[in-house]
């Protein structure tokens, strides 16, 4: 059970006008589907209707970059999960470090997101990983606790959850950890998440941070990592695929 793996999803941040995004999402419906494995992508709010229908029947899915934790009301801006159900999203990334840290959302906060989007019967990716001066000061896995712990209410349904390790310095910086550095966080996250939410042993847990088609392979082989999530590289198709073909 569970989502098939290699779990490869594509964050496009704020990138890409419609033009673009329908490019990107045809060249991928063209390359032939893997027999196994999970791939979808997370284009802005303003395209992801338009994507998902580019996608329809293709087995790609796609999913929004975040919603918020109300259903609905004054919040300017802001868009629910029922809205990114019904632009045709299948999917959130919930707790993103460019939301956490580039605009102050804190645990409490995600943890209601998560909660709306699964009750909207959304799959949740939440994100968590530490900052370069925690990892220096020794605190990363005390941070990464706290973010499970207090990003997962005890009624998450793991049916519908991914979690994604993305170290912040990571992201962005062409910097990874060394491969021994993510096998072991990834087996201190299994443990946690199983410790938090009996049922998650079979949670896909994805790495993210400055994944290419270079270093893919190598990375997706480690035990504990399910898959990638992936920036930058995600808005090359070519690259984007040869990195799901890593996995
Ligand atoms: P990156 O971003 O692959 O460009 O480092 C990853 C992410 O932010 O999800």
């Amino acid at each position: 059970m569970g989502l098939a793996r290699p779990v490869v999803f594509g964050n496009w941040k704020m990138h890409g006008l419609r033009a673009d995004s329908l490019a990107l999402a045809g060249s991928l419906v063209e390359r032939a589907v893997r027999p196994t494995g999970t791939l979808g992508v997370f284009p802005p709010a303003t395209v992801l209707r338009d994507v998902a229908r580019r996608l329809e029947g293709s087995r790609i899915l796609a999913g929004a970059q975040d919603c918020h934790p109300e259903a609905s009301g004054a919040f300017t801006g802001s868009i629910s999960a029922s809205m990114v159900k019904d632009a045709g999203g299948t999917a959130v990334l919930v707790g993103h470090s460019e939301r956490r840290h580039g605009l102050g959302e804190d645990d409490a906060v995600i943890r209601r997101k998560v909660l709306a989007a699964q009750g909207e019967g959304l799959l949740v990716v939440l994100c968590v990983g530490e900052t370069e001066a925690e990892w220096q000061a020794g605190e990363r896995e005390a941070r990464l606790r706290r973010q499970i712990h207090e990003g997962l209410a005890e009624t998450v349904d793991a049916a519908l959850l991914v979690l994604a390790y993305e170290p912040v310095w990571a992201i962005g910086t062409g910097r990874t950890p060394s491969l021994e550095d993510i096998a072991g966080t990834h087996a201190f996250l299994r443990r946690e998440l199983v410790g938090r939410l009996p049922a998650a042993q079979d949670v896909p847990l994805l790495y993210g941070g400055s994944v290419k088609p270079g270093n893919a392979a190598d990375i997706m082989a480690l035990p504990d990592v399910d898959g990638a999530l992936v920036g930058g590289a995600s808005l090359d198709a070519a690259g984007f695929w040869s990195i799901y073909q890593a996995g």
